[in-house]
C-alpha cells in the first residue's frame, strides 16, 4: 500500500459509522496521487480551481464524483456544468441562477450548498446569516429547477483556539437546522452540512457535520 493509500483508509477507519461523507481534496495533486486514492476504493474527490477540475476529470475513469469546493466565478460554472456532482460554495443568488441556467442547457440538475460566513477573516467568502435568510425569504430561488439546494458549507476561522472552532461550527449548524424548518422542511435533500478539513473535521463532526473535505491528512502536503 502506498502512503496515500493507508492514510485513506486511517482516515476511513475513523469515520465509519459515522455516516459523515467524505470529499477526498486533490486540488495541486497530481493524477496519479488521485489515481492511488481511486484504486484503495474512493470515488468523490474535491477541486478548487476549473482549469484543474476539468483536466482531472477528462483523464481519470468516469465513476468519479467531482465536488467543487473552491470559489466560483460566474464565467467558469459553463466548463464544469456537464459533469460537476456538486458544488460546495455558492456564495450568490447570481451563481446559482448561472448553474441552474447552464445545468439546463446540459439537461442536469446539479447539486449545490450554500456557503455561510461566519470565520472572522475578511477575505472569506459566502453568505452572512442574515444574507442567506434575505435571499431565501425573496423567494426568487424557488423557481430554479436545474439546481437541488442540498444543504450547508462553511469554513471555520483559520486559529488555534478550538472553542472559537466548535462556536462557528455550532453557529452553522444551528442556522442549517432553522432553515430547514423554515424553507426546506419537506426537502429531503436539504441534508446536507460540509464542514471540517484536515485541521478541524474532528471538532467539525462533533458539532454536526455530514460531509468533511479533507485534502493534505490523505495527500501529504501541497
Ligand atoms: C483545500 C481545501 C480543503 C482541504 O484542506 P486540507 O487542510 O488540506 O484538508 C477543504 N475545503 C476547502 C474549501 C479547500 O479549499
Amino acid at each position: 500500500m502506498t502512503q496515500i493509500q493507508t492514510s485513506l483508509n486511517n482516515l476511513r477507519n475513523e469515520l465509519d459509522g459515522t455516516g459523515v461523507t467524505l470529499v477526498a481534496v486533490s486540488k495541486y495533486h497530481p493524477v496519479e496521487a488521485l489515481r492511488e486514492a481511486y484504486d484503495a476504493g474512493q470515488r468523490i474527490f474535491g477541486e478548487s480551481h476549473v482549469q484543474e477540475l476539468c483536466m482531472k476529470h477528462t483523464t481519470l475513469p468516469v465513476d468519479i464524483e467531482w465536488h467543487f469546493i473552491g470559489h466560483l466565478q460566474t464565467n467558469k460554472v459553463k466548463h464544469m456544468a456537464e459533469f460537476v456532482s456538486m458544488i460546495h460554495a455558492v456564495d450568490s443568488l447570481k451563481l446559482l441562477k448561472e448553474i441552474d441556467r447552464q445545468a439546463s442547457k446540459s439537461g442536469r440538475v446539479i447539486r449545490c450548498l450554500l456557503q455561510i460566513h461566519i470565520a472572522q477573516e475578511e477575505t472569506k467568502f459566502g453568505f452572512t446569516p442574515d444574507e442567506l435568510r434575505q435571499m431565501l425569504s425573496q423567494g426568487e430561488w424557488k423557481g430554479l429547477s436545474h439546481v437541488s439546494i442540498c444543504g450547508l458549507m462553511c469554513m471555520a476561522s483559520n486559529t488555534d483556539d478550538t472553542q472559537q472552532i466548535h462556536r462557528e461550527f455550532r453557529e452553522v449548524k444551528t442556522l442549517f437546522e432553522d432553515i430547514k424548518s423554515q424553507h426546506f422542511s419537506d426537502a429531503e435533500e436539504f441534508s446536507q452540512l460540509s464542514m471540517g478539513m484536515t485541521g478541524d473535521y474532528k471538532i467539525a463532526i462533533s458539532e454536526g457535520s455530514t460531509m468533511v473535505r479533507i485534502g493534505s491528512m490523505i495527500f501529504g502536503g501541497r
